[in-house]
């Protein structure tokens, strides 16, 4: 339910009880959208509970920023449902000495989930406007071990390879072997696999150079556009 529905308007708050709100709305998240649902790893509940959501959703939208649902966040992409994020994070076991890759930053929640959750992260959006926003975000809440590219995700980012995980937050009809080949031995990758409106989770690991496939929970994102905007 928003808040507006329960007779708040917390765009009209005072900035201390905003943010008191917030935190409120998503300790309550933690607890019953993901601790609930049987999300265990510690550090990812934790990091769910730190990074600041609302702040990474459009102002007029922002009063749902805990809901239990994707939410749009303009160029007709959207941030995806708090508990699919955990479900991801959770099964890519970070350490806090990976370096990740991130495909799709979106409104850079996830990339924010990164960075607490690792040591370095690379994050490729092919949305010049979200991947600015987004930065900006990011730097204003002090997310400091994050670098940004614009340009086509589905290639990887090869300077900076190997990673030691890779997260993808759109849709592939297949695995894309760039990605595959950038995955330290060893490695993991999340990477939502299938048509466009339903996919599968699936967690991909490098095991003597070949991958090993474990299928997951069954989900819905936006699709991965291969090529960069001016080719279109
Ligand atoms: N994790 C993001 C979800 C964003 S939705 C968040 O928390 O907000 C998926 C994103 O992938 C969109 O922003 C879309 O523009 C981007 N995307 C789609 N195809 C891409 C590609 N080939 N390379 C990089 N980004 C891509």
């Amino acid at each position: 339910m928003s808040s507006v529905v329960k007779g708040l308007d917390v765009n009209r708050m005072d900035p201390n009880s905003q943010r008191d709100h917030f935190q409120r709305q998503r300790e309550e998240m933690v607890r019953t959208q993901l601790a609930d649902r049987g999300i265990r790893d510690l550090r990812v509940l934790d990091a769910m509970r730190s990074v600041p959501r609302h702040e990474f959703i459009p102002e007029p939208l922002r009063q749902d920023a805990y809901e239990d649902h994707p939410l749009p966040i303009g160029e007709g992409q959207t941030i995806s449902q708090p508990y699919i994020v955990a479900a991801m994070l959770e099964y890519l076991t970070l350490r806090a000495t990976d370096r990740v890759l991130e495909i799709g930053t979106g409104s850079g929640y996830v990339t924010a989930l990164l960075s607490l959750l690792s040591a370095e992260v690379y994050s490729v959006e092919r949305h010049a406007q979200l991947a600015a926003l987004a930065e900006r975000t990011l730097h204003r809440l002090e997310y400091c071990n994050v670098k940004f590219r614009i340009g086509d995700g589905s290639q990887g980012w090869a300077e900076y390879a190997p990673f030691d995980a890779i997260l993808v937050s759109a849709a592939t009809a297949e695995m894309p072997p760039a990605l595959f080949a950038q995955l330290c031995e060893g490695g993991r990758m999340m990477v939502p696999v299938g048509p466009p409106f339903s996919q599968e989770l699936q967690l991909i690991t490098k095991v003597k150079k070949q991958p090993k496939v474990k299928i997951l929970e069954g989900c819905r994102f936006v699709p991965l556009v291969e090529g960069t905007l001016d080719s279109e």
